[in-house]
């Protein structure tokens, strides 16, 4: 899959996202399109395929990232009350009005996920980058600084880069119980951490990839409707570099 969306520029390799259906809603398509990710990737940015950053980290492929952000969407997108606007045949994310979403991003990386998240969720949502790895939260936050963009989402307070284990989610300060709508976990887990699915709202989503006792890894979506109720479903097999504890020193 990986090679059949490779793109010369970051609008070929989406338009590639888009024509082999690993994009398929337009507010994702347009999100992509807002973030150059030659700001992001070190090499081969519209390459469909993973690229390392360093501390033994990679920015995922471009088809995981799109797969990412179109299970989350129904999440990540202001959220508008009963009786109010209907969600379809709104054609961008300004134009809808509703309240914004908090999404927490689990090993950021390279940022560009993160970044991708901030367009999705409106001018009133909140995206944290949470690494474990000093260095790499700061790349995250510098990469964004590459962009006009990137800055403003920064400096408004749009996105904010923490360091901590993801393992145990994350509370912003004087925030601890306002939770997640949606979380995002970039790195493999070694179960379904209960702590994360805590933190999640009702209704919320995690998009996590687990890896099983044979080591093999598969991504699920963790659901919790309005009642609390939560529902795990095991989608498809994935490599990702493992969530682990941070390097000593
Ligand atoms: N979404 C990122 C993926 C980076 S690779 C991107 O596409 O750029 C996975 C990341 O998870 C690495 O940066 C790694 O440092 C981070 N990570 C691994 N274990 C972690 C942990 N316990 N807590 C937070 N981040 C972790």
């Amino acid at each position: 899959m990986a090679w059949r969306s490779s793109g010369t520029s970051n609008a070929s390799l989406v338009e590639n996202l888009w024509r082999n259906k690993l994009i398929t809603q337009p507010l994702v398509k347009a999100a992509f399109l807002r973030v150059d990710r030659a700001h992001y990737a070190p090499s081969s940015p519209y390459h469909d395929s993973p690229q390392y950053i360093g501390h033994d980290a990679t920015i995922s492929a471009p088809h995981m990232h799109a797969n990412a952000a179109e299970s989350l969407l129904p999440f990540l997108l202001p959220k508008v009350e009963e009786g109010h606007q209907s969600a379809e045949g709104v054609a961008s994310v300004q134009g809808r009005k509703g309240r914004g979403r908090r999404i927490l991003d689990i090993g950021s990386g390279s940022g560009y996920l993160t970044h991708v998240l901030a367009e999705l969720v409106g001018e009133d949502g909140l995206v944290v980058g949470l690494e474990h790895i000093l260095p790499l939260r700061d790349l995250g936050e510098a990469n964004m600084r590459k962009s006009a963009e990137g800055r403003a989402l920064l400096e408004q307070g749009r996105v904010r880069f923490r360091v901590g284990d993801g393992r145990k989610g994350w509370c912003e300060p004087g925030e601890e119980e306002a939770g997640w709508d949606a979380i995002h976990v970039g790195a493999a887990a070694a179960e379904l951490h209960e702590e994360l699915v805590r933190q999640l709202r009702a209704p919320g989503r995690m998009f996590i990839p687990v890896e099983d006792s044979h080591g093999e890894q598969f991504i699920w979506t963790v659901d919790k409707d309005a009642q609390g109720e939560v529902v795990k479903k095991r989608l498809y097999g994935v490599r990702y570099v493992p969530l682990t504890d941070a390097p000593k020193g």
